[in-house]
């Protein structure tokens, strides 16, 4: 499960009014990097690691956002626990990544079903979008 483009979902949770907007996270000086961008900004070809001042370039309108990373790291503590309370095996692989074992689980429920109920609890509660893949292997469901 990945948390979609997180530090903009977080950041406008923070800040309702940067929804729908192209908004950069990073260092505001013009040696900063884009650590996030939201997917307005990706339309102008904006990723993260690309330097602040070429995403500028690209995207004069967008609103520079200095992150906030204890904030970040607060709401990744809060879907942290919402998935160690609902599964019995996970790993977090970064602040927005986790891999769940559901290893003999289909016995019982149908995974497909049981993966979109979590995902739908973990936005209902936290306000922040989650999408999953799943397959047979870490690396395909990547
Ligand atoms: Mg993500």
């Amino acid at each position: 499960m990945d948390l979609d483009s997180f530090f903009v979902s977080v950041s406008c949770l923070m800040n309702p009014k940067l929804k729908g907007k192209p908004v950069l996270i990073g260092g505001t000086s013009d040696r900063g990097v884009v650590s996030s961008c939201s997917y307005e900004a990706r339309a102008f070809g904006v990723h993260s690691a690309m330097p602040m001042k070429l995403a500028r370039r690209l995207c004069p309108d967008a609103i520079v956002v200095r992150g906030d990373y204890e904030k970040y790291s607060h709401y990744s503590d809060v879907v942290t626990d919402i998935i160690g309370e609902s599964v019995p095996l996970y790993e977090k692989s970064s602040i927005d990544e986790f891999y769940i074992d559901l290893t003999g689980m289909d016995k019982f429920f149908g995974c497909y079903k049981w993966a979109t109920e979590l995902r739908h609890k973990i936005t209902k509660e936290t306000g922040l979008p989650i999408s999953f893949g799943m397959s047979g292997n870490k690396t395909v469901s990547k």
